[in-house]
């Protein structure tokens, strides 16, 4: 997957360059470019905002070097079609699925805002989405680039080393995951929990699902119900001493 940033702090996507995600740039299979919004001005002072119309507070980023932006890149990527995503407050909230979405696309083109956002012809005339991270403001759309990348490229194949693992994690299948646990067996008194030190494998499988049932329905009762449990999953609490109220 390619994926292109326009920003005017190129240095905030320093992060893309660690751990994992360096790993599946080194590897060839996330390719990501960050534009400097500076670069596609055409005044002296090399100017990205200028004041609201109709007056009010802050500053508007302007839409000419959007627009000469994402049309160089479009340019320099020719072939593809990008889906071109605003990051906004106002968008559709990112979620699994919409993550899961966007890793099926070749390329993303991913646009960051400032001061009291981007002028409303960006929206009009070149995205073709509006993502938000959350119910909140944040001063600028380099955080949210960058977790909308985190988050799409876990789904690429290879990226995470075991596919079973992005598999299991949390929203993966409506669940919670359940509680990990690594040495020291007992640390301040707290047990890792006898199941695990047993050794047997399907008794292991099967806490480990109650554990994925029981969390959701206590902490996240929006994505799992008890009356939509199955009779299997009433079994499996019961089994291991847990509540499905
Ligand atoms: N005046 C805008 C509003 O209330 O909707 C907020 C602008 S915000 C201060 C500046 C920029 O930060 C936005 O253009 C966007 O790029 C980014 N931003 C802030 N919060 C965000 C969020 N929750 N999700 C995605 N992007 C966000």
């Amino acid at each position: 997957m390619r994926v292109d940033i326009v920003t005017i702090f190129p240095e905030a996507f320093a992060p893309l360059d660690l751990s994992i995600l360096r790993r599946a740039r080194e590897r060839g299979l996330l390719e990501v470019v960050v534009w400097d919004l500076r670069e596609f001005t055409t005044d002296r002072h090399r100017q990205v905002d200028d004041s609201p119309f109709g007056g009010g507070a802050g500053m508007v980023m302007k839409p000419e070097p959007f627009f000469a932006a994402v049309e160089a890149i479009r340019a320099a990527a020719p072939g593809t079609s990008p889906r071109v995503i605003l990051t906004s407050p106002q968008g559709e909230r990112l979620t699994h699925a919409v993550a899961r979405r966007l890793a099926d696309e070749p390329h993303l083109l991913l646009l960051c805002g400032h001061y009291e956002g981007i002028d409303e012809r960006v929206r009009d005339g070149l995205s073709t989405d509006e993502i938000s991270i959350g119910d909140y403001v944040l001063t600028g759309g380099e955080l949210p680039a960058m977790v909308i990348v985190d988050a799409v490229a876990r789904f690429i194949p290879g990226v995470v080393g075991d596919a079973q693992s992005v598999a299991l994690d949390s929203f993966a299948e409506g669940l919670l995951d359940y509680p990990q646990y690594t040495r020291p067996a007992e640390f301040r008194g707290m047990r890792v929990p006898d199941v695990l030190l047993s050794g047997d494998h399907d008794v292991i499988r099967r806490w480990r699902h109650a554990q994925r049932l029981h969390r959701t329905l206590v902490r996240r009762p929006d994505l799992l119900r008890a009356e939509a449990l199955s009779a299997e999953d009433r079994r499996l609490l019961e089994e291991f001493g847990l509540d499905s109220a």
